[in-house]
């Protein structure tokens, strides 16, 4: 894997990240849409994920603020920072061991999602639906750029990272937002938060990442093993039953299957 190690990481700062090139993983713009090999009709959506796929990438701007801030208390469900703030969720599961966690909010910006609700308002669904997938596939390479960056900062100081962990995923409440757009200027990368704590642009990632000892934590070890959620799409590990349930994903905001059709537009 490569890392990224282009920007200066300090602990305490907030680190402005620009991508120039996103990479597009084809087969998560596949998924997203729904589509099947066995479709019959595949042929024109792989079509116009060829068409848009280099307009889309240019039109994306991909940025990241990434923050490091020392841990002073981690309890299975309440992160205590050492300047105050708290983050609360299950925490203690993807997180364990974190000594320093980096606050991130990364983005593509709002130019694909505006061309995307354009096409689909004018009835082009093909090219609105495969847009919108293209545009969630590049604000999680923002995402997993902003992930590398901070993994290059942990292995240079003999540690490594926890996987990310999302306000509205995993037992994580969306109103945990707050605390994050408390610690970085999102203005900075023209992200907001609305009063229900959704983000605009709606193609923007946030999180958090623990940083601990190399020999106690990695970037792949997710709960989900240990999840019971019945319908997660984002599922990494299969539900392991005789382990329980770890995550209480009451208030999880992991969104439901796609249920696009791939016929007509
Ligand atoms: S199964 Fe889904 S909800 Fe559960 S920990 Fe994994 S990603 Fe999160």
């Amino acid at each position: 894997m490569r890392l990224n190690t282009e920007w200066a990481l300090e602990v305490g700062d907030s680190v402005l990240c620009r991508f120039d090139a996103l990479p597009l993983d084809r087969d998560g713009v596949r998924r997203a849409i729904g589509l099947r090999p066995s479709t019959n009709n595949g042929a024109r959506w792989e079509k116009a994920i060829d068409e848009l796929e280099k307009p889309l990438r240019g039109l994306a701007r991909g940025r990241a603020l990434i923050r490091i801030e020392p841990v002073a208390s981690l309890q299975s469900r309440r992160l205590t920072l050492a300047h105050g703030p708290v983050i609360e969720g299950a925490v203690g599961q993807f997180l364990a061991h974190s000594q320093l966690v980096a606050l991130f909010i990364a983005t593509i910006g709002s130019g694909v999602e505006r061309l995307s609700r354009r096409w689909l308002r004018n009835g082009n669904v093909v090219r609105g639906l495969v847009a919108d997938a293209i545009a969630s596939e590049l604000a999680e390479s923002a995402a997993f750029l902003a992930q590398q960056a901070v993994r290059a900062w942990a292995l240079s100081h003999q540690m490594d990272i926890t996987p990310r962990y999302s306000p509205g995923y995993c037992g994580m409440s969306v109103r945990q937002q707050t605390v994050l757009f408390s610690e970085l200027p999102a203005r900075q990368i023209g992200v907001q938060l609305s009063a229900s704590c959704l983000m605009t642009p709606v193609k923007s990632v946030s999180g958090i990442i623990g940083i601990a000892p190399a020999s106690q934590v990695t970037p792949e070890d997710y709960p989900c093993g240990r999840c019971d959620h019945p319908n997660c799409m984002q599922r990494r590990v299969p539900f392991e039953s005789r382990r329980g349930s770890c995550v209480d994903w009451s208030d999880c905001g992991v969104p439901p299957p796609p249920t696009h059709e791939t016929e007509g537009d």
